[in-house]
């Protein structure tokens, strides 16, 4: 699946808002959005009043980024949430969240989403036993997520863990670092994920 591959701290700055997509240097000074306040780009200094139309497009691309998908699968998810039961906007989110990536970057098992993708992508996941290297794999309340026995000693996890260890993960799954493992105990609620996104704006603006 194509994903975006330009400047990421673009895209925080273009959201006006920071979202922690480069990992450690999110947490540093060194982070765009904090040194320069204003959007990219020549007129980026001087944006006017966004209408509604606006405001709703940015809260759909704000949570693309975030995520790091484009447009047709996000398109796709919205759809699948919109035939589930419930709320529309919260199963849009609630999809996104057990992303097979998105469950490792929660846990730690990752700096950033897009390390954590990386990491599936390069066959160091398994899911109850068997291999899943594909990023958009949606879990289920039971699954066991480990790192493959091989890839445990690897410098990079060493790395990872020694950073991202510290990170608190949601209450919708159990994570073990001694043994490299995440167990899914439920399904996320909404007041379980964490991301800055109006939700309700991108029902408004896939159903005009
Ligand atoms: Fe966004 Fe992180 Fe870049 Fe800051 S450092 S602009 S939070 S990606």
């Amino acid at each position: 699946m194509a994903r975006y591959s330009g400047p990421v701290c673009r895209l925080c700055r273009r959201e006006g808002q920071k979202l922690f997509l480069k990992g450690d240097r999110c947490y540093t000074g060194k982070c765009s959005v904090d040194r320069r306040t204003y959007a990219p780009g020549m007129h980026g200094q001087n944006r006017k009043k966004q209408s509604e139309y606006g405001l709703q497009l940015r809260e759909k691309q704000k949570a693309k980024r975030i995520y790091g998908i484009l447009e047709t699968q996000f398109h796709n998810y919205f759809e699948k949430a919109s035939q589930q039961k419930g709320i529309t906007g919260e199963n849009l989110l609630r999809l996104l969240e057990i992303r097979l990536d998105n469950v490792v970057y929660r846990a730690g098992f990752g700096r950033s989403r897009t390390e954590a993708r990386q990491v599936v992508r390069h066959n160091h996941i398994e899911v109850n036993g068997k291999k899943v290297n594909i990023p958009s794999y949606q879990v289920k309340v039971g699954d066991v997520i480990t790192i493959k026995e091989q890839s445990k000693g690897i410098q990079r996890f060493k790395d990872i863990f020694e950073t991202a260890s510290s990170r608190t993960a949601p209450q919708w799954m159990d994570v073990n670092f001694d043994q490299a493992q995440i167990t899914v105990t439920a399904l996320p609620a909404r007041d379980q994920i964490d991301i800055p996104v109006e939700e309700t704006l991108i029902v408004e603006l896939y159903s005009k």
